[in-house]
């Protein structure tokens, strides 16, 4: 059988679907827009194909619930792009040219008596996506799915240590 490659993570399947002559796989197929205006941009924002591939396998379990619940987590994760400091590259997750600027924040927040505000200021965010940075686990190397931690297949931007840091200080922070 004739494998086809889907366009938007990569993934290579014999179910040849197609939407508007672009090949895609079945998870992308399913959550895909009927516009063909919105089709192109859906299809332009390419995602990590390794977080897919964790959705591929939990979407095989049985339960019907818990497939409901995968579907919608799923969809969160095709809708998204990837985080500030990463890019995706043939469908991984590949530290961008700002990475660097990463660690800056974390240590910034770590060790720096600037508040919440003078940092996204600083950084050119909003509050409530540097919180956002400063609590994300594909730092680290790890994808957060289904609630769950699991280990990533991309490289780590940040140490653990330097996480788990920032993580206890937010907390003492009661910062949420
Ligand atoms: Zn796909």
């Amino acid at each position: 059988m004739k494998k086809t490659k889907c366009i938007k993570c990569a993934h290579e399947s014999e179910e040849n679907l197609e939407k508007f002559r672009v090949p895609l796989c079945n998870v992308c197929y399913r959550f895909c827009p009927n516009d063909e205006d919105k089709f192109k941009e859906y299809v332009h924002e390419k995602l990590d194909g390794e977080v897919l591939k964790t959705f591929r396998k939990f979407s095989e379990i049985g339960n019907p619930q818990k497939k409901a619940m995968i579907n919608k987590a799923s969809e969160g994760i095709i809708m998204s792009r990837p985080a500030f400091g990463y890019k995706l590259v043939n469908g991984q997750l590949t530290p961008a040219q700002n990475f660097r600027e990463i660690e800056e924040i974390f240590e910034e927040f770590l060790t720096k008596k600037i508040s919440l505000t003078q940092l996204a200021k600083k950084h050119n965010l909003s509050v409530n996506g540097l919180k956002k940075i400063l609590k994300n686990f594909t730092y680290i190397g790890k994808v957060k799915f289904n609630n769950q931690i699991h280990d990533g297949k991309h490289n780590p931007i940040i140490s653990s240590t330097l996480f788990n840091h920032v993580q206890n200080k937010l907390e003492r922070l009661g910062i949420r």
